[in-house]
């Protein structure tokens, strides 16, 4: 069986928190002979900030290049709020990000049966809703140049962003969500504005050209990311992969994070490009919420965004598709025998710690 090695990256606040019940889950799959994992940990964030002076070491990051997958927690908290700015906790995602080449962010919206009423739209409407952004994460208006302020002669100030894509990076991207589409529901919807962006236009026309050459027995269909936003919100099962920009996926992959109900449910991943010779990927598997400084500490926080981290670790940098399956029917069991996390609680009802819901997965693998 191929050992596969993870570094883990817990952070700040209730990311260690978190990241112990992920801990305890990947020492199961080793125990019950499912799974082979090297574990290695470090640090990152405020912490790192602390240990070394810096979001991230020299040597995490030489860990974090030699990882098969990392796992990280979150940063960030107000004990940081005055460090300087290249040294803030965010730096340490960020080098990460960049360094690894991370430009595929995956964000799945899953409505779990037994939350549908959590969810701000009616339950009907998110019963089983099963749907997965891909965000292109290193490219277009948040890192294109000139990205300025200039004050003008007559001493008003002008703010430019650039909106910037090349050919390359619309087609890398648009691969992944067909590869994506191809393993679920076989449908992709590429949303862009082409109607007012030249930027949208040339995303159009690459991933119309993807598809064709590659892809055709893929579903594809075009979408204004207005009108996306607009669709999510009022049918959103008919989406199975959204492919997007980084600025529209940023503002999408919120509202469909709205639809499930609460944010510490929220698992996502970060893909880089495959090696043509191992035919692996970088890969980063985070939860989407942050380091929740209100509640750090306290055993209240929800693991289960960052056990869902993993198991999109399992999936996409593992192979191990059935063992993904397996934690993820867990965590539907768990869910559907009503234990509860505080903030997942109805007011005043019972509910379960950080390590006690991290426990209760466990006991449903094991049952399966
Ligand atoms: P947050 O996601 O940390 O918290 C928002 C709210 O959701 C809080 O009330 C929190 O208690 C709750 N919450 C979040 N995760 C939860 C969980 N797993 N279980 C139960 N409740 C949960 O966002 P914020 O408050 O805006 O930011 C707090 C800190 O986290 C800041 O320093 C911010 O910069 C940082 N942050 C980090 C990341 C990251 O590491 N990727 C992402 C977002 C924010």
């Amino acid at each position: 069986m191929a050992t596969h090695k993870l570094l883990l990256l817990p952070g700040d606040g209730i990311g260690p928190e978190v990241m112990a019940e992920v801990e305890k889950i990947v020492a199961w799959f080793g125990r019950a002979g499912l799974a082979s994992f090297e574990t290695e940990r470090d640090l990152v964030g405020g912490a790192a900030y602390d240990a070394h002076g810096k979001a991230i070491s020299e040597d995490a990051m030489a860990r974090a290049q030699a990882a098969d997958a990392v796992l990280f927690g979150a940063v960030g908290g107000p004990k940081w709020a005055d460090v300087p700015y290249e040294a803030r906790p965010e730096a340490g995602l960020l080098r990460l990000r960049k360094d690894l080449g991370l430009f595929a962010n995956l964000r799945p919206a899953i409505c779990y049966p037994a939350l549908a009423d959590a969810s701000a739209l009616k339950r009907e409407l998110v019963e089983g809703l099963d749907l997965m952004i891909v965000r292109e994460l290193t490219g277009g208006v948040y890192f294109g140049e000139p990205k300025e302020i200039v004050t003008l002669e007559n001493g008003q100030k002008r703010a430019v962003d650039t909106q910037l894509y090349t050919t390359g990076e619309i087609e890398r991207i648009a691969r992944v969500a067909f590869e994506l589409a191809k393993k679920r529901r076989n449908k992709v919807s590429s949303a862009e504005k082409h109607n007012v962006m030249k930027s949208g236009v040339l995303w159009k026309q690459v991933v119309t050209a993807v598809h064709k050459a590659e892809y055709p027995e893929v579903e594809l269909e075009h979408v204004l990311a207005d009108n996306c936003a607009m669709q999510l919100v009022r049918f959103p099962k008919q989406y199975d992969v959204i492919v997007c920009d980084n600025l529209f996926g940023d503002i999408l992959s919120d509202v469909a994070a709205m639809l499930t109900g609460s944010l510490g449910m929220l698992p996502s991943a970060s893909l880089g490009a495959e090696d043509p010779a191992t035919g692996k990927r970088k890969a980063l598997y985070e939860p989407v919420h942050g380091s929740a400084p209100d509640i750090a500490g306290r055993g209240l926080a929800n693991p289960l965004a960052m056990i869902g981290s993993l198991a999109m670790c399992l999936r996409y940098s593992f192979g191990l598709g059935e063992a993904a399956d397996r934690l993820e029917g867990a965590i539907t069991d768990v869910l559907a025998s009503g234990v509860r996390t505080k903030d997942l609680a109805a007011p005043g009802a019972n509910a379960v710690s950080t390590a006690d819901m991290g426990d209760a997965i466990v006991s449903a693998l094991e049952r399966m």
